[in-house]
């Protein structure tokens, strides 16, 4: 059985302690650290898909996307503006990709929410995943339909 063990130190900070990104913040083991400014913590991926893949997460432990509260929102942005451009000059890299996945279906392996940062170069050989067509048009208005009402 897992039992997942909390440490809330104080308002402001949340550890998981079953969470290797945690540690990662909290410097219990050593990462290759590029950003590190008010909640946001960035560090150099262990097996990147290019050279200078980063990964950007809130130094508090949410699980994914939709645990984020809104006031992390604006620094996450802030910081992936600056850290993804430093990547690209300090790479070499010609474009960024900005990727997130949620949820073990999507391929999140780590638990804490976090966003790769993937410099990119011109003829890589890296592609993105494969596209479908929808069976019909009206099919793909029914979901679109289906979206909004789910919105609200
Ligand atoms: P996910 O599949 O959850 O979106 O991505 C997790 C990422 O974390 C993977 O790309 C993996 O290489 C990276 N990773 C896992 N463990 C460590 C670690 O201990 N140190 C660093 N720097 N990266 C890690
Ligand atoms: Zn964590």
């Amino acid at each position: 059985m897992i039992v997942h063990s909390w440490v809330v130190s104080t308002v402001e900070r949340a550890v998981n302690q079953d969470c290797i990104f945690c540690k990662i913040v909290a410097g219990e083991i050593p990462s290759a650290k590029i950003y590190d400014h008010g909640g946001v913590f960035a560090f150099l991926d262990i097996a990147p898909v290019n050279k200078g893949h980063a990964l950007v997460v809130p130094k508090k432990h949410y699980a994914t996307l939709f645990e984020l509260p809104p006031d992390i929102g604006r620094e996450l942005i802030l910081a992936l503006k600056t850290v993804g451009q430093a990547v690209m000059a300090a790479t070499g890299a010609e474009g960024l990709n900005l990727g997130m996945n949620n949820f073990e279906a999507a391929g999140q392996l780590v638990d804490h929410a976090h966003f790769h940062l993937i410099p990119r170069h011109k003829g890589d050989g890296l592609t993105l995943w494969t596209q479908h067509a929808y069976e019909s048009v009206e099919d793909m208005q029914k979901l679109a339909q289906a979206i909004r009402s789910a919105i609200g």
